[in-house]
């Protein structure tokens, strides 16, 4: 398996070599990680570049490049997303005082990952509207 820049889900009769996403290489630990929680599906770990007092990212560990490339069977997986944002908001301690989660799809976005990933930001007022 080949390091570098990621594109994605290739088909496995691609013959291009598959390039892992950044967040892939830190489930298989290549790259160093603050990790909150993980399980079979989905990791959780500090953003490197935090936004905000609390800025976690649960990531699926199936790659979905955007969630605008889900799919129908992907519902549940989803789903355990938005479900484990409740374990982080309650690890970090912002449960109570509030906490957004934000998901970046294509350009205008400003998504850099292709790799689906939730934002969890909290810790300070957030401003709305995002900008
Ligand atoms: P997005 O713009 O929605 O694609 O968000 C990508 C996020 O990944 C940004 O907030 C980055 O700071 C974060 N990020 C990039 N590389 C790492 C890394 N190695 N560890 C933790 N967070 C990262």
């Amino acid at each position: 398996m080949k390091i570098g820049v990621a594109t994605g889900n290739l088909p496995a009769s691609h013959s291009a070599p598959y390039l892992m996403t950044i967040f892939e290489k830190i489930v298989k630990r290549e790259i160093p990680a603050r990790i909150v929680l993980e399980d079979d599906h989905l990791i959780a770990f500090h953003d490197i570049a935090p936004q905000a007092p609390v800025h976690v990212l649960i990531v699926p560990k199936k790659v979905i490049p955007r969630v605008g490339e889900a799919a129908a069977e992907d519902a549940e997986l989803l789903g355990r997303l938005l479900v484990a944002s409740q374990e982080v908001a309650k690890q970090l301690g912002v449960y109570e005082s509030g906490y957004r989660l934000v998901i970046n799809n294509g350009r205008d976005a400003g998504e850099a990952v292709p790799h689906l990933h939730v934002h969890l930001l909290g810790g300070r007022a957030l401003g709305w509207p995002p900008g």
